[in-house]
């Protein structure tokens, strides 16, 4: 059989809060019975919204928590250069297109013609086409900043009959359902942003079959994102690997907790004397 390594890859955007512990212990948990491997990863390529503390925080809350994991602790930003040299291949195929417009654009063009977008995971998705070379080729001349997406057309057209057969495992601790993969809801997704020239979508499937991940263990608010993974590691011939999306944590009234649910960060709930222990069991993990 093969290893079993599962990973936990928060966002510095702010304090970890009780979902975060959730997701964090139901993975490590995982990978302890096992007998696999657990790797903390610090998906931090939004360099606006990441901060240094909100990283240290991650590292503090987690070792109260009662984890450890292995060093070195890959940090995304440090690997820009590995996600532009994956996003070289999806150019060289001509599986991905400029896009220049801004969000405003974007949404005015679905607004225009809602016929034309499938209904995606957060609303109405884009799909959009390259501008003529020449268009183009002035743009670039000017510094026009553009962000790369990925055509959707031209997925389906390289991967022909495939496409229509992608599918990955949902693994509910032995129980496995084969889910079909619907990426076209996504429409043409960015794959590369404007501002940092790459994505979570395509970091998070580089880092994944870089570190050989397993098991992809996350909330299930990420579920449909799933589905255009699987599509980038058939398009990038990256292992698939299997799937759980596991229930989110709300807060007293149903809602799902948020980075700016303050009472709910650890670091308030350890400041008012709350203990691990209490978390585990509050948490049923
Ligand atoms: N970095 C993502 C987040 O903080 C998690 C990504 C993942 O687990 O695939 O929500």
């Amino acid at each position: 059989m093969n290893e079993f390594i599962t990973r936990f890859a928060p966002s510095p955007t702010g304090l970890l809060h009780l979902g975060h512990a959730y997701s964090a212990l139901v993975a490590y948990q995982a990978a302890l019975e096992a007998g696999g491997r657990f790797i903390l990863r610090i998906e931090d390529i939004d360099l606006t919204r990441c901060k240094p503390e909100f990283e240290k925080a991650i590292y503090d809350d987690l070792e109260w928590l009662g984890l450890d994991w292995e060093q070195p602790v890959r940090r995304q930003s440090d690997h820009f250069a590995d996600y532009a040299r994956l996003l070289d291949q999806l150019i060289e195929k001509n599986l991905v297109y400029r896009c220049f417009k801004t969000r405003k654009e974007v949404a005015d063009e679905i607004a225009r013609a809602p016929h034309l977008s499938p209904d995606g995971p957060e609303g109405p998705a884009y799909i959009g086409a390259p501008l003529p070379a020449d268009e183009e080729k002035k743009l670039i001349d000017e510094g026009a900043p553009y962000a790369w997406r990925l055509s959707m057309n031209a997925a389906r057209t390289n991967l022909g009959a495939q496409f229509e057969k992608l599918s990955f495992i949902e693994d509910h601790f032995g129980i496995r359902e084969q889910v079909k993969a619907t990426p076209e809801i996504f429409g043409d997704a960015v794959i590369a942003r404007k501002d940092n020239g790459t994505s979570y979508h395509l970091a998070s499937v580089h880092d994944d079959a870089l570190q050989g991940v397993s098991h992809v263990i996350r909330g299930e608010d990420l579920y449909y994102a799933a589905h255009l993974h699987r599509l980038l590691q058939e398009l990038l011939n990256l292992p698939a690997p299997l799937y759980r999306h596991h229930k989110l944590i709300t807060d007293g009234q149903g809602k799902r907790l948020a980075k700016r649910d303050k009472a709910a960060t650890l670091q308030a709930l350890r400041q008012s004397g709350v203990k691990p222990g209490d978390i585990r069991q509050r948490l049923g993990v």
